[in-house]
């Protein structure tokens, strides 16, 4: 049998065992010590944000987004149909209604124009307003946050951007140019779980420019506990703060982001290469950004049938090698399916036809040109 390829899998260096080590010998294994300041800071410029808040997953900074952006039961929440769920699983939480954005064919983000027609459209008729409005950057790829930030602030509105997929994507040209994503809504929130671009075990990042949410998220993220001796707590909070032990692996890993957003590229170029001129259908390669093609991602030709995603999927299993299909949208999820949708047709077809290849950032040349071939063979197959 092949040697086993996978999707993608953490890449974990002699780096991150020394800082991890310092983190134990230090004695500070958890939410406190030298390294989760450190990797606040240190994240925070990176990305070119003012403040950075470390928390326990990317789930948590998104949940600390919404209870800051004062999201209340019944309030509304405009979020992205295609996406994974843990997106809108942060609005659930506060127990929001939903209103869920289709995407854009050529961006696979959110189509912020259609927002703007139903927001306008609300307003005229005085129906309610989205308290917030969530875009994700999905797969590395930076969705329309300029015109975002543009409609929230004409109605008021707070914008988050759900960025867990996207450390290191920027765009390169017009208003948002050098700017990183997850830094032009009011509130950012990134993901440092197992399979994306950077890890700490399991984390996230929340990020703003507004010193007074990040003092605010902080404070959530550590229960809401003043700093008096007798455990006083103004409101409600979590234990959503990142351990020094995953800071640590954090501060090493941001060390080596170039170099695994550079060989993200690299893999995308060379798949994008091999597909031109087949009936793959590759991601989006926009002008003015650019993509981190976190899991990159392909659509199946639709002229081969409604399996033919799974077909793929199966073909290159039969020889070891991992894939995976993209996101059922949000819409076609049980515990949402009441919930107010925009369209939804865009996303049902990136459902049906998109399919995540192999792309770890130690990927060899050898493996890819193994996963080219073999879709180009089911490609040829499935033709005949
Ligand atoms: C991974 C992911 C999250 C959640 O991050 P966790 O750290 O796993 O909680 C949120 N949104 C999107 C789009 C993601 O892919």
């Amino acid at each position: 049998m092949a040697s086993r390829i996978p999707l993608a899998v953490p890449n974990i260096g002699e780096r991150e065992a020394e800082l991890v080590n310092e983190a134990v010998a230090s004695g500070f294994v958890s939410s406190v010590g030298q390294f989760v300041s450190e990797f606040e800071q240190k994240f925070a410029d990176y990305v070119g944000a003012k403040h950075a808040v470390a928390c326990a997953s990317g789930t948590a900074a998104l949940h600390i987004a919404m209870r800051l952006a004062d999201v209340q039961p019944g309030d509304m929440v405009a979020v992205s149909d295609f996406t994974f769920m843990a997106s809108s699983n942060a609005a659930s939480y506060q127990f929001a209604e939903l209103l869920l954005v289709d995407s854009l064919a050529e961006s696979w983000c959110m189509d912020v124009e259609s927002l703007r027609r139903e927001i306008e459209r609300r307003a005229a008729v005085g129906e309610k307003l989205p308290k917030a409005i969530e875009i994700v950057h999905i797969l590395g790829q930076p969705a329309d946050a300029h015109a975002a930030r543009k409609l929230a602030d004409e109605y008021g509105i707070i914008l988050i951007e759900d960025a867990a997929e996207a450390l290191g994507a920027m765009w390169t040209e017009g208003p948002l140019e050098g700017r990183h994503v997850g830094t032009v809504g009011h509130m950012g929130a990134f993901s440092f779980n197992g399979n994306k671009i950077m890890t700490t075990g399991g984390g996230g990042m929340f990020t703003t420019d507004d010193p007074e949410l990040a003092a605010k998220a902080k404070h959530l993220s550590t229960q809401a506990r003043l700093p008096d001796r007798g455990y006083l707590h103004d409101e409600i909070g979590f234990n959503y703060r990142l351990t020094n032990i995953a800071a640590a692996l954090g501060v090493a890993q941001l060390e080596r982001l170039d170099g695994f957003v550079a060989k993200k590229r690299e893999i995308a170029a060379r798949y994008a290469d091999a597909f031109e001129g087949t009936e793959i259908e590759t991601p989006p390669r926009l002008a003015g950004q650019e993509s981190t093609y976190w899991l990159y991602s392909v659509l199946v030709p639709a002229s081969r049938g409604a399996g033919a995603r799974d077909e793929l999927q199966d073909f290159l299993a039969e020889v070891n090698i991992e894939s995976r299909s993209l996101w059922r949208p949000l819409h076609m999820q049980p515990p949402l399916s009441h919930e107010l949708t925009l369209d939804g047709a865009t996303g049902e077809d990136l459902f049906a036809r998109g399919l995540s290849l192999p792309c770890s950032t130690d990927l060899t040349e050898d493996d890819q040109s193994r996963v080219i071939e073999r879709v180009h063979e089911w490609l040829k197959l499935s033709g005949e």
